[in-house]
């Protein structure tokens, strides 16, 4: 191939760039926004981006780069020198290089950054004669460590145990109290450390160093934690990472360089007040890595030390810079600065985390400003998190012993079993423990313990620390910078104030004021606030998917209504059995041998449906309720171990012998398939009259009270045959005829069908010919479709996600090939039977964001959910709404 080799290499600096904020997905989130803030005239150092196509092409030859690269690398590299008004590699005035990762995506501290590149022994001295020896040869250690680590592999703790050595020696506490010759003396060993460790010495030449850091940074793309990080995020292997080369800007110079991070709102709260951190005299990992703990840049009182009092024309330069890429970003952007010489530089800008209530602030407060129409309101706010701002908090009546106290880094709170290292939160988690998961400070290497962990508490670090930003992002309730904590892994201790706690004792953590307490404290329910329905209020407005939930329970069907469920999609009438006093009275129909003695039991259980459906009918107020007839699932149901047999025989005067054969003889081997539903139905046919005769004198009574009729839907469950629906249709009709002549009024009712097996998608077209709704019950539909149970105790899903066949949880979400399909073929041939065939679905994916979707592109008319999810479903049919027409 001939004619120019294509262009990887995108230069920005000097109030222009060759990239801009669109191409995000070849420059990385950071090169990007480097290159837009270029644009702006925004103060960015100069540099360059090198694509994160390079990223995989390399990595397919082995490492080598992609040809034209060198040319381009060496091209840009000359134009950020003029910029910058120093040579790479100048003895005399050394143009220093950081170079970072950043991709699409972004994948905070997961890959790696080199700082300071370009010093070697020559350049240092260059590097003195500008900004002093102590800072050069500080520089100079910081980058031999960064490169030994990133780019030759040497183990960063043999680094960390040198500088601890020397600070012995020195009887320092501090690194701050080391002075130039001691760095010198680090530098020397560090050195000696990487001849030992990789057999050469340490490269002089910066032109190899720069190689070597580009290539380790692509690299990086591919370590552990970021590998770990992009599979809990779902982010694609393929992208790769973009790599940025930027002249770099000192804010460890001296008392009037800075360096710190804002954001434009504030990140937990949402509140529209710059909020941010920094450092004096510090390189930007000091403020990430949260040893030393930063101070805020405006102090409330005044007194304290801020940004605004020490340094206060950068501080007005950064207010009004942070203004300025808010407005052009429509977005709360989270920023990465540097102050050299008192002069303000900008190293990064990005859409910031949140925590789930300041990111619906934020989106409520926008829309307001008009700086976002409401449809962008809607489309910012992921579905999930708002269950995240229904999750309990302590119950402020409740007795709390506060046991240390740290800065409140993401809020919300949570119980559980101390758990001091990242896999011993995640063995808890994975035996159904709920652990909190306690460090001096984290790293990307917790990232899995932080994942499983219900909150997270770190002794160092303040509100920009690791801990503290992963935890919002994960919504983790987290306390961090609690200083007075001393967490001693290794013993398994937690100490504070005199007393100590062991590893497995349960804490609970305030996120929300950064209290954390000894044992576990009694939670309450939040008001989620004003702009939790205002936001709810716009989403209704472009939704067209109904939303109702899955309640049987009085309690259940308020919240229901209070999260504004426009109706019940499914009553589980099984359910209604569930307390310890009920249970026998179903026990007993269940295990009737006779039809007699199934007429007595169910006798006893009539009134108990009437009164149950008629308070759940007065609840709902002439929302639709789908009442399902009895499912019992008979595992479930039958009398198990000697306590409840013993009981069962009690209350029914048999023998327990007898009790116990009978449990025997109706226990099936795979209790999904049999006996269930309107099998039952079909069996024992008193069964369904008593249940439906229950329920049409509580709706008559009910309809009677507000003057109103009940919308009463009574669905069948486990249908697969036109026949089968029909037998029971004749039945409930001629239960209704019965019903209105003893009341003298008919109750008003459409009877459906639940499809909940593959074979009820494919004989949709016949059934809808005896119902009027589908109801798609996909908690069964995608155990019997994918002939899996979900009772996965032997843990064969996880070998069979290891083994890449089934790719995504059909449990968690349906796909279009899968019981999706299934589903779209149901509703083709349903409504090609009936064209005004009701269609919902009331399977736990009725509550899923993506299912919801799916739901909506299907054409169903409604979703059903637990009550909690009501506003996550409202919300999530809104997006899909307007992902169709936006
Ligand atoms: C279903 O199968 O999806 C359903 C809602 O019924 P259950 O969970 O009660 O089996
Ligand atoms: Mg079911």
């Amino acid at each position: 191939m001939t004619g120019a080799a294509r262009k990887f290499v995108f230069a920005f600096g000097g109030g222009r760039a060759e990239g801009d904020a669109g191409m995000r997905a070849r420059l990385g989130g950071k090169g990007a926004n480097l290159a837009e803030m270029s644009r702006l005239g925004l103060p960015v150092p100069p540099g360059f981006t090198i694509a994160a196509e390079v990223c995989a092409a390399s990595d397919a030859r082995g490492g080598a780069w992609p040809d034209g690269l060198d040319r381009q690398v060496a091209e840009a590299l000359g134009a950020v020198e003029r910029l910058a008004g120093a040579r790479f590699g100048d003895a005399a005035a050394p143009l220093l290089l950081s170079v970072r990762s950043g991709a699409r995506e972004s994948m905070p501290g997961m890959m790696d950054t080199v700082l300071n590149l370009g010093l070697n022994d020559a350049t240092v001295e260059g590097l003195a004669r500008g900004g002093g020896a102590r800072f050069a040869w500080d520089s100079y250690r910081r980058f031999v460590q960064m490169y030994g680590d990133v780019a030759l592999g040497v183990d960063h703790g043999a680094f960390e145990d040198i500088l601890e050595r020397r600070k012995d020696e020195r009887g320092a506490r501090l690194d701050t109290e080391l002075d130039a010759d001691d760095w010198r003396e680090v530098v020397a060993r560090y050195k000696e450390k990487i001849r030992e460790a990789t057999g050469a010495d340490f490269p002089q030449d910066p032109e190899r160093q720069l190689r070597g850091a580009i290539g380790a940074v692509f690299g990086s793309w591919r370590n552990r934690r970021a590998v770990t990080y992009r599979k809990l995020h779902g982010i694609p292997d393929d992208w790769g990472t973009a790599v940025t080369v930027q002249s770099m800007a000192f804010g460890n110079m001296g008392e009037d360089c800075a360096t710190g991070v804002a954001f434009t709102r504030d990140p937990s709260t949402g509140a529209n007040e710059v909020f941010g951190e920094f450092l004096v005299n510090a390189q930007g990992e000091d403020v990430v890595a949260g040893l030393r703990t930063p101070f805020p840049l405006a102090s409330a009182d005044g007194d304290s030390p801020s940004l605004e009092a020490l340094m206060p024309e950068a501080h007005a330069r950064l207010i009004d810079a942070l203004g300025r890429l808010e407005a052009h970003y429509r977005d709360m952007q989270d920023v990465e600065f540097t102050i050299q010489s008192g002069r303000l530089y900008l190293l990064q800008t990005r859409s910031g985390k949140r925590t789930a209530a300041a990111a619906l602030k934020i989106a409520v407060d926008m829309a307001d400003e008009g700086l976002i129409d409401r449809r962008e309101a809607v489309r910012r706010i992921d579905p999930d998190s708002l269950e995240r701002l229904l999750h309990p908090t302590l119950d402020p009546n409740a007795p709390r012993e506060v046991f240390a106290r740290g800065l409140a880094a993401s809020p919300g709170a949570a119980s559980g079993r101390l758990a001091l290292t990242a896999d011993e939160a995640e063995a808890r988690a994975r035996t159904g423990e709920s652990a909190i998961l306690a460090r001096v400070e984290t790293s990307p290497e917790d990232i899995h313990g932080m994942h499983a962990a219900s909150g997270i508490v770190t002794a160092r670090g303040g509100m920009t620390s690791h801990a503290a930003v992963v935890a919002r992002g994960m919504g983790r309730p987290c306390v961090s910078g609690a200083g007075e904590l001393k967490i001693d892994a290794a013993a398994g201790t937690v100490a504070a104030g005199g007393v100590t706690l062991a590893a497995g004792d349960i804490v609970t953590i305030d996120g929300s004021t950064g209290e954390i307490m000894r044992g576990a404290v009694a939670m309450a329910r939040p008001d989620p606030g004003p702009d939790f329905a205002r936001l709810m209020a716009w989403a209704d407005e472009f939704r067209t998917l109904r939303v109702r939930a899955n309640a049987e329970t009085p309690a259940d069907a308020r919240t229901a209504r209070a999260f504004g469920a426009e109706g019940i999609g499914l009553c589980r009438t099984e359910h209604m059995f569930f307390d310890a006093d009920r249970i026998l009275a179903i026990r007993q129909v269940i295990m009737s041998e006779t039809e007699e003695e199934r007429r007595a039991a169910l006798e006893a259980i009539l009134p108990m449906q009437r009164r149950d459906f008629a308070e759940l009918f007065e609840i709902m107020a002439g929302l639709p309720v789908t009442v399902r007839l009895l499912d019992p699932p008979l595992h479930e149901f039958l009398p198990r171990g000697r306590g409840a047999l013993a009981e069962m025989a009690r209350a029914t005067g048999a023998p327990e012998a007898e009790v116990a054969r009978r449990a025997g003889q109706l226990r099936e081997l795979n209790p999904m398939l049999g006996r269930r539903g309107c099998r039952l139905g079909l069996s024992y046919p008193e069964i369904y009259e008593t249940q439906t005769r229950a329920i049409f004198e509580a709706a008559i009574a009910a309809g009677e009270k507000r003057g109103a009729a009940v919308a009463l839907e009574i669905m069948i469950p486990l249908a697969a045959t036109e026949r089968e629906l029909a037998l029971l249709r004749e039945r409930i009709d001629a239960v209704a005829r019965a019903v209105a002549r003893e009341a003298g009024t008919a109750p008003d009712y459409t009877v459906g069908a639940m499809i909940e097996l593959p074979r009820a998608c494919l004989r949709a077209g016949d059934l809808a010919r005896a119902a009027q709704f589908f109801s798609f019950g996909t908690n069964d539909l995608t155990q019997t479709a994918f002939g899996i149970s979900r009772d996965d105790s032997a843990g064969f899903l996880n070998r069979y996600a290891e083994l890449g066949v089934l790719a995504d949880d059909p449990f968690v979400t349906l796909d279009k090939d899968g019981v999706g399909e299934l589903i779209a073929l149901a509703v083709e041939r349903g409504r090609g039977a009936r064209a005004d065939l009701k269609l919902g679905i009331c399977g736990e994916h009725g509550g899923d964001p993506e299912s919801i979707a799916f739901c909506h592109r299907a054409g169903l008319d409604y979703v059903s959910c637990s009550p909690w999810r009501v506003p996550v479903a409202r919300l999530a049919a809104a997006r899909a709404a307007l992902e169709e027409a936006p």
